[in-house]
């Protein structure tokens, strides 16, 4: 950023201080992943996406694009007038075709990238799972996150969008009216697009305002979905320092767009810590305290809902701030 180099702040610390935090309380069951396979990922994102992520890894190895040390990381986009007509594709090499499938260069690709993205769908899966089979509340601890993966791009840290294949894999069963409320810091752009033009999907943010932070290009109040999907889309761009209060008040309205919908699945949730007033990368200002409020608000709509983990990356803060968000739903 601005020609200096910055961390990957997305870590796996972020989760096992999660979890520890988690078990300490004592109060919460631990269940095995279950594997879902391809399918409900080819069901949400383009093949070549899919195929690219699978397959860049040993490619680069292969052609010496990397040595094995250094992650992968597109030097060339696909954008603008480049990008007519759609891309082909596959007469390029996969690591050269990074940039027609990535949003930044924030987002490096490394030996596990892949079985990674796949385990935190498995574990986004198991989530909904076990609340279609009757629990009131399950917590799914992804790690890449999601909401930043489009049907066709990676990026943002998130290479397989996690909540919408569960928002997608819960149609399947049936479901004509899901919600996805995404309290992430940033705007979940890939959610966004995925469902874009779709009216069984409601997809409801609250998010640090493009205006000044990423993903600079989504996220806007105006951006209110396309064709069919019209009006089921809503974004809720937030200042600089926004505390609770203020936080609280654009939440309610994201509820109640909700409850109008009355929702015939369980509610899915993009959950982010990085609202969180001393994460590395974000600018709001909720305190650890103001999670449990957060948490009820949520808790308050009186529905099965499955937590999905997104970002925060406030590593010796964001196990109290899971606590105290799920204090809140009372578990
Ligand atoms: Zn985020």
């Amino acid at each position: 950023m601005g020609g200096r180099p910055v961390p990957c702040y997305e870590k796996p610390e972020r989760i096992s201080a999660i979890e520890r935090a988690l078990m300490d309380t004592g109060g919460h069951r631990f269940m095995p992943v279950r594997e879902h396979g391809l399918r409900p990922i080819t069901d949400v994102h383009e093949p070549a996406l899919v195929d690219l992520l699978e397959h860049v890894w040993t490619d680069a190895i292969a052609s010496g694009a990397t040595d094995g040390a250094a992650p992968l990381i597109p030097d060339t986009f696909l954008v603008g007038p480049l990008a007519a007509g759609g891309f082909g594709g596959e007469g390029t090499a996969r690591p050269a075709r990074l940039g027609a499938h990535c949003l930044d260069t924030a987002t490096p690709i490394v030996a596990g990238t892949y079985l990674a993205a796949r385990a935190a769908v498995d574990v986004a899966l198991t989530a909904a799972e076990i609340v279609l089979d009757g629990e009131s509340l399950a917590y799914g601890l992804c790690r890449p996150p999601g909401h930043h993966a489009a049907q066709a791009m990676y990026g943002g840290y998130c290479f397989f969008n996690n909540a919408a294949i569960v928002a997608e894999h819960l149609c399947g069963t049936g479901a004509t009216r899901v919600a996805i409320l995404d309290i992430d810091y940033h705007h979940g752009n890939g959610t966004q697009q995925i469902f874009w033009e779709r009216s069984d999907v409601l997809y409801v943010s609250l998010h640090a305002d493009p205006a000044r932070a990423y993903p600079y290009f989504s996220g806007h109040a105006e951006e209110t979905g396309g064709g069919p999907g019209r009006g089921f889309n809503r974004n809720f761009p937030l200042p600089a320092g926004t505390r609770v209060d203020a936080y609280a008040a654009a939440l309610d309205e994201a509820c109640a767009t909700i409850t109008d919908l009355d929702p015939d699945a369980p509610l899915v949730v993009s959950l982010g810590f990085d609202t969180y007033e001393r994460d590395p990368i974000g600018d709001l200002a909720l305190t650890t305290d103001d999670y449990a409020r957060i948490g009820a608000m949520i808790a308050g709509l009186n529905r099965p809902t499955v937590l999905l983990q997104e970002g925060g990356y406030a590593i010796d803060a964001i196990g109290a701030n899971a606590v105290s968000f799920l204090s809140g739903f009372g578990a």
